[in-house]
């Protein structure tokens, strides 16, 4: 079995690198693909567990991008092989990194100044590595300040609210770029999820080099599948898959098999992804 999407809690999943490996061995999957938020730092880490455990991982990310306004996921494979300007990625990840801390650092004071008594080490014990904006609004729940996560982002974090502050985040263009440049595979991850006539913008993302699409996702339909499938046929794209896996932080998605066994993602996608990647 294979899975080319899951996080750790590097990001916002609940295994460490190490768990995940082990729950991937226990699973039967024999190529995991680690595609944490943001960060490379949980496949860093896995590396030697996967290779102790017989493990085949791929190096990959899940980039949050801009496109016309909303938030798009972004996949990334191949990030780790040869010399394709990979540190000049990793250096560029790292920077995405350190502007997210300067927002929090200007979020802070921006919630302070509305009278919440919140701290950066407060919302940093919650995010760790990579702390955003739910965090902030888990503490203003946890404080009593608002009764739901949705209505701190509606009153205070959302784009729209009061407290939201300016982060620097890439646009989906740059995204692809920084991969492809890379010698990474950039895939559109879960489409399902883009609030915009996927047909009707596909030849726009295909223009700036993306180069493949997650057909396979635990919240796609076989319907979904079918459609994203001919599409990816139809533009010249490669297919990824994945369940999405994030540990106990949504219990029912299960890795490799998505809801219920809901996904069964071909093994000889990845054979087509090894062929196009750079050597
Ligand atoms: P950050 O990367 O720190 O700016 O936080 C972005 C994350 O906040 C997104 O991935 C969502 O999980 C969450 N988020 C952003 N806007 C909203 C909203 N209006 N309602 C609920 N969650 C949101
Ligand atoms: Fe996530
Ligand atoms: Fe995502
Ligand atoms: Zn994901």
């Amino acid at each position: 079995m294979i899975d080319l999407h899951s996080h750790t809690d590097e990001s916002d999943g609940t295994c460490s690198p190490a768990q995940l490996i082990g729950e991937a061995a226990r699973t039967g999957i024999h190529i995991l693909g680690m595609t944490d938020h943001d960060t490379l730092r949980g496949f860093d880490k896995a590396l030697p567990v996967a290779r102790a455990n017989g493990v085949e991982l791929i190096c990959g990310i899940e980039l949050s991008t801009k496109l016309h306004g909303q938030s798009v996921h972004l996949l990334g494979y191949f990030l780790n092989d040869g010399d394709h300007g990979i540190t000049e990625f990793r250096d560029w990840v790292l920077d995405m990194q350190a502007s997210r801390r300067d927002r929090n650092v200007r979020l802070v004071a921006r919630l302070q100044e509305l009278g919440f008594n919140i701290t950066l080490e407060e919302a940093e014990a919650r995010g760790r590595g990579l702390t955003g904006r739910p965090h902030f609004a888990q503490l203003m729940v946890e404080k009593g300040y608002v009764s739901t996560l949705q209505q701190a982002f509606d009153e205070y974090l959302d784009e729209s609210a009061k407290g939201y502050v300016y982060r620097r985040e890439p646009q989906f263009a740059e995204g692809v770029e920084r991969i492809r440049k890379a010698g990474g595979i950039a895939s559109l991850a879960h489409p399902v999820r883009v609030r915009a006539d996927i047909e009707t913008l596909l030849p726009e993302l295909c223009d700036v080099g993306m180069n493949a699409m997650e057909a396979y996702h635990s919240d796609h339909s076989p319907k979904d599948t079918s459609l994203y499938l001919a599409l990816a046929e139809r533009h010249g794209l490669l297919v990824t898959g994945g369940s999405d896996f994030h540990g106990a932080a949504k219990p029912s998605v299960r890795l490799g098999t998505g809801y219920g066994g809901n996904l069964q993602i071909p093994q000889d996608l990845v054979d087509r992804l090894k062929e196009a990647a750079p050597k």
